[in-house]
């Protein structure tokens, strides 16, 4: 897709306030794809500007028709996924098959979801002698990562679209094409002048102000625990409503029970899925002592195989971040089975899969949130023991629990402190709540937990 220099307001694409740009880089080949304006507070007031324009018409919109509109993006989405996934892979490096059936496909669905919610939901309850009404939050401040570009981005606006929000989206700096793309998909879905507006820049600039804005209800962020944490401060001064997807560093709890080949391979899988940039990847693998290194033997076999099928890193500062950690892991005792620090090619920010064992629950590559392709099998004496490591760390975010039968995994499972659960390789489902425990966040995402999030009630009595 060609980028636009400018930003989506009030439907429109206009130039931006001052000159400054970002360049967009392709990390397979390290090559500028495009530059894209660097918006400023006066694109962001501008964009807030609109959308509370368009805010009490939009929410007076009946249900239905808010879902016709989201079906009808949900449709530009279908018609446009080859664009979306071309574009994905050249921002983000994902291989193409990937950005196919994920970065592409799973967007689809949400939209295709909250479609449907729209039209259902029970907007308007009797609860004895009351009627309590949901009526949307206001004007969103939409804050996004790079490393579900699409997702992110539609798993919040969709969702708030639906609920008679409007909204004003800050994308990531490394991803703002698929934000682009994004724009237009809202416009030729025909959704109203300033329900939904884009501003592409810097976050300590324009995301900054954007959740610092006064004329924003609700600010709605994914993104790293350590910013989340400042704009819930800010969001909290201002007693205004805020939502937090952050960080994670998921437990995959393999019982002694468990099909351990197949726990393995999944398991592995999960973490080199996207180049280990998921912030739900069960990056901490936890094997029973008997199994221990069988366990390690099949996740290097299981790393090796993947080779060269991984994409890069979205970055030199990931890149570097991730490779320090290898090292770190190294330094700490850990034992490399796969993978390591080198980088494998001389172009492009990739890093070789890894595999760490001998990784003790307190070293760094244990507790902190890596973001690249590497596992660390971590030994548990029973069940006691598997647990507190699982639990061992400031996140919350996902897991996986592997046994013979579901209720034994399922038993497991519910004394997690932790949002989601994989029992025995469990699918992905696009209606599920998905959210962090402890620093792992605040509010949920999808389905009608994820509609509830852009919802206030009203309740009046009889
Ligand atoms: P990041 O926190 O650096 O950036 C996320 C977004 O916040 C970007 O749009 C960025 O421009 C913006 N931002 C940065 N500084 C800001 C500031 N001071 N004020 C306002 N906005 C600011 O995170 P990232 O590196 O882009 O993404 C990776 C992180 O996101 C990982 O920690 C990952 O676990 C997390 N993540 C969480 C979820 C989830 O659902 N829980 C999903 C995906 C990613």
């Amino acid at each position: 897709m060609k980028a636009h220099d400018g930003m989506y307001i009030d439907g429109a694409w206009r130039p931006a306030a001052g000159r400054d740009t970002i360049a967009v880089v392709n990390p397979a080949d390290e090559q500028v794809i495009a530059e894209v304006p660097a918006g400023g507070a006066e694109d962001v007031d501008a964009a807030v500007r609109a959308a509370r324009a368009a805010l009490p018409a939009w929410a007076a919109t009946a249900p239905a028709e808010r879902a016709a509109r989201i079906a009808a993006l949900r449709d530009v989405l279908v018609a446009r996924k080859d664009e979306i996934a071309r574009t994905v892979t050249a921002e983000l490096g994902a291989p193409l098959p990937f950005s196919q059936a994920v970065h592409a496909g799973v967007p689809v669905l949400v939209a295709g979801s909250y479609a449907e919610l729209a039209a259902s939901y029970a907007f308007e309850e009797k609860v004895g002698n009351s009627t309590v009404y949901a009526e949307p939050v206001g004007v969103v401040g939409a804050i996004t990562p790079w490393n579900y570009p699409l997702h992110q981005i539609v798993a919040k606006v969709a969702a708030a679209l639906a609920a008679g929000c409007t909204v004003v989206l800050k994308p990531a700096e490394d991803t703002p094409l698929t934000a682009q793309l994004f724009a237009e998909a809202v416009h030729e879905a025909g959704v109203p002048a300033g329900v939904f507006n884009l501003v592409t820049g810097l976050g300590p600039v324009a995301g900054q102000a954007l959740a610092e804005h006064d004329g924003v209800d609700l600010v709605s962020f994914t993104g790293s625990t350590a910013v989340g944490k400042r704009i819930g401060a800010t969001a909290g001064a201002a007693v205004k409503r805020v939502a937090l997807e952050l960080g994670g560093k998921s437990a995959n709890v393999i019982l002694p029970s468990a099909d351990l080949a197949r726990a393995v391979g999944v398991g592995v899988a999960n973490v080199m899925g996207n180049s280990g940039q998921t912030c739900s990847a069960w990056t901490r693998m936890l094997v029973h002592t008997s199994q221990y290194d069988e366990a390690v033997a099949l996740a290097a076999e299981a790393a090796a195989k993947y080779g060269d099928r991984i994409g890069p890193l979205v970055n030199a500062k990931q890149h570097a971040r991730v490779r320090g950690y290898i090292e770190k892991g190294v330094a700490e005792g850990a034992r490399l089975v796969a993978g390591g620090p080198e980088a494998p090619r001389e172009q492009g920010y990739f890093v070789s899969p890894t595999v760490f064992a001998d990784v003790t629950p307190e070293m760094t590559i244990a507790q902190e949130e890596i973001f690249g392709p590497v596992v660390s099998l971590i030994r548990y004496e029973d069940e006691d023991d598997a647990l507190r490591i699982a639990n061992g760390t400031v996140y919350g975010l996902a897991g996986a629990v592997w046994a013979g039968d579901d209720a034994e995994a399922v038993a497991f499972a519910r004394r997690m402190d932790t949002g989601q659960v994989d029992i025995n390789g469990g699918r992905f489902n696009p209606l599920a709540p998905f959210g962090g425990y402890k620093q792992s966040g605040v509010g949920r995402e999808l389905g009608s937990h994820g509609l509830a999030e852009y919802l206030q009630t009203k309740s009046l009595q009889f």
